[in-house]
């Protein structure tokens, strides 16, 4: 046991990151647990997340699963719970969480959802992704979700409820924090388990969808996107698509720019694993950031999760790296 230093992380962070779950697994224990505070959980979450198992099919056929949670292991992440569930169940799912006080299923956007207090992720099986370019649109989400369960800054109270203190790099105090680097994490993630898992006819099948004759040999080829007057706005690179649609998540130029930040300083990516488990990692983040550009890691912890604050952050990254790294 021993107190983290915290001196050296930005003012806003020092109240937010005062522990770290005890080792388990081989991770590592820096830990101190403040008075009245838990890791166990609480019996009503684990009675809630034993209910929607119950409930809920689990349909999780025809996907593969195992190449994801090897995936998601591979990158040094533990692995979470989850629960692929199908349009149909979306409803009842909804309506058991928002009875216990919790947000509902997402349904829109790409339809995963990572409940920390449960320590549970949802992912609907989104069948109009499915039907245009097969279970690697489902599994991508898969490796989103499980990307942010990753987190190890649960706490819980003594009397029964949550500390959600925050989820990897984000922070729900104020208007809240940090959802850039913690959706964009998410999001690289996702779009590198497509690169590595898609097949020569899942790529003819992108070529398509997107208009060009030409075979494409890599999904590191860049897409430019523009508005209506032909202007470009941002630049993604194609694995970022769902496969067979012209769609992308709404945080997929978060992901791009975290993955512009990795290149451009190869130790930002073993921090950001650390940071996953341990305070001294985040500050990793931070420093590893800021020595591209001292200014970046502010700009970009300030940013919104919105479209905006996504593609504002794209931006900015691409102004301290000095151009488009493709
Ligand atoms: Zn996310």
């Amino acid at each position: 046991m021993s107190n983290i230093e915290l001196g050296d992380l930005p003012e806003k962070d020092r109240e937010t990151i005062k522990v770290n779950r005890p080792a388990e697994e081989g991770r590592e224990s820096n830990f101190q647990l403040p008075a009245g505070m838990t890791t166990e959980m609480p019996e009503k979450f684990k009675l809630l997340r034993e209910r929607i198992r119950r409930e809920i099919p689990d349909r999780r056929e025809g996907l593969n699963t195992p190449r994801v949670e090897d995936f998601v292991r591979s990158q040094g992440l533990s692995l979470s719970e989850y629960l692929i569930f199908d349009e149909e169940s979306s409803k009842q799912l909804s309506s058991i969480l928002t009875s216990e006080g919790f947000r509902p299923v997402d349904v829109e956007h790409l339809g995963g959802r990572h409940y920390p207090e449960l320590q549970l992720c949802t992912i609907r099986r989104f069948k109009e992704y499915e039907e245009v370019g097969g279970p690697i649109n489902i599994e991508r989400n898969m490796v989103h979700e499980l990307a942010h369960a990753s987190s190890a800054y649960n706490l819980y109270l003594e009397d029964g409820g949550y500390h959600g203190m925050r989820v990897g790099f984000s922070s729900d105090k104020g208007e809240g924090t940090g959802y850039f680097l913690e959706e964009g994490f998410a999001e690289m993630l996702a779009a590198e388990y497509v690169k590595q898992n898609v097949s020569t006819a899942d790529e003819d099948k992108m070529a398509e969808t997107l208009g060009s004759d030409a075979r494409f040999d890599s999904l590191d080829i860049v897409a430019e996107i523009r508005n209506e007057k032909g202007e470009t706005m941002y630049k993604l690179p194609l694995k970022y698509f769902l496969l067979g649609t012209k769609s992308h998540a709404m945080s997929s130029p978060a992901g791009f720019a975290m993955e512009m930040l990795c290149k451009q300083n190869p130790k930002l990516w073993p921090a950001i694993i650390k940071s996953r488990t341990s305070a001294e990692g985040l500050r990793e983040v931070a420093r590893n950031i800021n020595e591209i550009d001292p200014s970046l890691y502010e700009k970009l912890r300030a940013h919104l999760y919105d479209t905006d604050g996504f593609q504002r952050g794209l931006h900015d990254t691409v102004k301290a790296i000095g151009g488009w790294l493709d």
